[in-house]
């Protein structure tokens, strides 16, 4: 279905310095092209990695509209989109280009050419969704740029969801919350009766603590720094908690689960808590490093303990997912009460995108969604 609209007005929220702050600015937003949807965003979610980007420990170009867990009604489609139409409820994903041989064997998130479809600041052929009066800003951060009020989307990169789920609160599921629970479900696939052990419970860390319960999980150690993490770790699925400055994290959860666990995932980003996550496991575990740190940050594990005990570490994106179909399965499971994400969030204002910036980085709030207006 085609539906032909003008470019439009938006306000959108543009970080012009590294670790600047977000300004929320007018600019238009054009049509659809053949296989872009335009979505008129409801909420999106604020993640570290918008954090990442903001600080320039990854190499994206400023100045810049972040935002990629969005949520929205979709609004137009392109000539060539098939299986959606306006008014479809939509969340924004990672994009992929669904050619190269990584998407082929159906592993999008590691799509060969998702750098330089979420990480460009552009459309492959250089050009914006979005234009400023005040000159160009770089757009289609994760193939969306959804700290706005509109934003361009792909077909493969926004999820139909439906319609009786609460759609402001949807938009984490297009990344942190499907990292943390798609790492348990897809990537490690964490069985029944296993042990795990999530190191940082922030947004992805917590997520992968309730999946690990959905996944029958019956040791689930969560570690952080902050206690009132620890502490709804364990209303949400944690059988124990770590405190890293207070205990031997390695010693204690080797206590807890029979010498180390069968699964860990590592979203602190640091090197030192990532050789921590190695020297946890048992015979045959398995880490998955999902934080992401600055390009050159090593590791340092003991190899023979990996060699002996048989230890695999692997990197994870994105919780592995096949977004069109693990995000409906999340909501489903939180519609039944088996997946309560909601409780990580707490909603700003798009005029507080700042705050929620602050709240989020000093600890605050795990999982701000920022509400736009109506
Ligand atoms: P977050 O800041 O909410 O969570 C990190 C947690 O680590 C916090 O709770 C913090 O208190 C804890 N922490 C810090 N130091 C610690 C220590 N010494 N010991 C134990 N815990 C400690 O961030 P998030 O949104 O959960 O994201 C986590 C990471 O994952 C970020 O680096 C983000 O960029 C990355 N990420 C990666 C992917 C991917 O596809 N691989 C996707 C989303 C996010």
């Amino acid at each position: 279905m085609t539906t032909v609209v003008e470019s439009r007005p938006v306000k959108a929220a543009v970080v012009r310095a590294e670790r600047g702050a977000f300004s929320i600015e007018d600019a238009t937003i054009a049509a659809p092209g053949g296989d872009e949807v335009l979505v008129r965003i409801v909420a999106a979610g604020m993640c570290h990695t918008d954090m990442v980007i903001r600080d320039q420990i990854y190499p994206v170009p400023l100045p810049i509209v972040l935002g990629h867990e969005g949520s929205g009604i979709v609004e137009a489609v392109g000539e060539r989109v098939a299986g959606l139409e306006p008014g479809d409820h939509v969340v924004l994903t990672f994009d992929s280009c669904g050619f190269c041989r990584t998407c082929q064997h159906g592993v999008a998130a590691a799509c060969r050419n998702f750098n330089p479809l979420n990480f460009a600041g552009a459309r492959n052929d250089g050009s914006h969704a979005l234009s400023f009066a005040s000159g160009s800003v770089n757009d289609r951060f994760f193939g969306q740029s959804s700290f706005a009020t509109y934003a361009i989307a792909t077909a493969r990169n926004a999820i139909k969801v439906r319609r009786d789920a609460p759609l402001e609160l949807l938009g984490p599921l297009g990344c942190g919350i499907q990292t943390g629970a798609g790492t348990v479900l897809n990537a490690l696939r964490v069985s029944a009766g296993s042990s795990f052990a999530a190191f940082g419970a922030g947004a992805v860390g917590l997520s992968a603590v309730m999946a690990a319960r959905v996944a029958g999980a019956t040791t689930i150690v969560a570690v952080d720094v902050v206690p009132e993490r620890l502490s709804l770790a364990l209303e949400i699925g944690a059988t124990h908690v770590v405190d890293g400055r207070k205990e031997d994290v390695v010693e204690a959860i080797r206590a807890l689960a029979g010498g180390g666990v069968d699964y860990a995932i590592e979203s602190t980003a640091r090197a030192d808590v990532a050789a921590q996550a190695v020297a946890a496991l048992g015979a045959r575990g398995t880490c998955a490093i999902v934080g992401a740190s600055a390009p050159g940050t090593e590791l340092v594990c003991d190899i023979n303990d990996v060699m002996q005990n048989g230890k695999t570490i692997r990197g994870v994106v994105e919780g592995d997912s096949v977004p069109a179909f693990f995000i409906p399965q999340l909501i489903d499971l939180h519609l039944q009460g088996r997946f309560p994400f909601d409780r990580l969030t707490r909603v700003y204002a798009f005029d507080a995108i700042n705050e929620a910036a602050a709240d989020s980085e000093e600890g605050r709030t795990i999982k701000p969604i920022i509400r736009m207006p109506s």
